[in-house]
């Protein structure tokens, strides 16, 4: 893809899921990437598939919730990479690890939602933007939600971040706009992952619905996205192609949000 032949990408929350989706797909582009999670096997798993696809791919351990750990990943992948050209912001708690009703929410599950989700997005492209606008070439990519966009039941603290960190990437796009870095955001709707599929059981045995027949009707397109769905979004917001694309928040959501 035009542009992308050796630039250096950050992805974080690369190990599974969506991000690894995008990691894999930037690889293919020509992004060198560096895998960031916390879980070291299946980081290593998706750096290995990677260079056996012929990619470049360095892994690097790190827990986003611990505030020390965050503001020490971008020296780190320098280190191993090079300067981060393309910061993917995908690591995220989902609304499934403790759904509550509001006055129910557990305060440190508000907490640590508030800072994987939106303090280390912010944190990230503080720290990584001043090379981008160095070179006068750089792409911030955001992975939101349509929960950015609309409320997830019994999820006040995911809801919150991903409405803010659209904001966010809004006004950061702005400011840098003139000067060759572009920042959207990727809003999915239900993903086959993981985190989602605790979610979509959580509403399931909440509504006593089967849970075959209530995944088959959470979009209008029918069933659930996979994370091969998103990562041509990444790919396309990282290209040349995307130079006039800033400061929006893209929907890939099977038509369950047409806003
Ligand atoms: P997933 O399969 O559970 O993957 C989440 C990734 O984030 C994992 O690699 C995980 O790695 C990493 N992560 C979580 N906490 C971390 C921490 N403290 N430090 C470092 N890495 C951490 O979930 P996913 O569905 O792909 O989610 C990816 C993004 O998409 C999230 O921002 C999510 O909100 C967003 N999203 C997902 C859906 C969906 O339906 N799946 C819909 C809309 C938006 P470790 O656990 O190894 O650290």
């Amino acid at each position: 893809m035009a542009g992308l032949n050796g630039r250096i990408a950050l992805v974080t929350g690369a190990g599974r899921g969506i991000g690894r989706a995008i990691a894999e797909a930037l690889a293919s582009a020509g992004c060198k990437v560096v895998a960031a999670a916390r879980t070291d096997d299946e980081l290593r798993s998706v750096v290995d598939g990677i260079t056996l696809a012929g990619g470049e791919a360095v892994a690097l351990q790190v827990d986003l919730s611990d505030r020390d750990q965050t503001m020490t990943l971008p020296e780190r992948a320098a280190a191993q990479a090079g300067p981060i050209d393309v910061l993917v912001n995908n690591a995220g708690v989902g609304s499934s690890g403790d759904p509550r009703p509001f006055v129910d929410f557990r305060d440190q599950y508000w907490d640590l939602s508030l800072e994987v989700n939106l303090t280390v997005p912010y944190l990230l492209t503080k720290l990584t933007m001043p090379h981008m606008l160095e070179q006068r070439w750089g792409r911030v990519i955001t992975v939101a939600s349509v929960n950015g966009r609309r409320p997830a039941l019994h999820g006040s603290a995911y809801t919150a971040s991903k409405h803010g960190v659209i904001g966010l990437m809004r006004a950061v796009a702005l400011e840098v706009a003139a000067q060759g870095v572009t920042v959207n955001c990727i809003c999915p709707g239900p993903v086959k992952t993981l985190m989602n599929d605790l979610r979509i059981q959580y509403d399931a045995d909440r509504l006593g619905r089967d849970l075959a027949e209530h995944e088959q009707e959470l979009t209008p397109v029918g069933g659930r996205l996979v994370p091969e769905d998103i990562a041509p979004m990444a790919v396309y917001l990282a290209s040349d192609a995307a130079q006039m694309v800033t400061g929006q928040a893209w929907n890939i959501c099977g038509g369950l949000d047409m806003a």
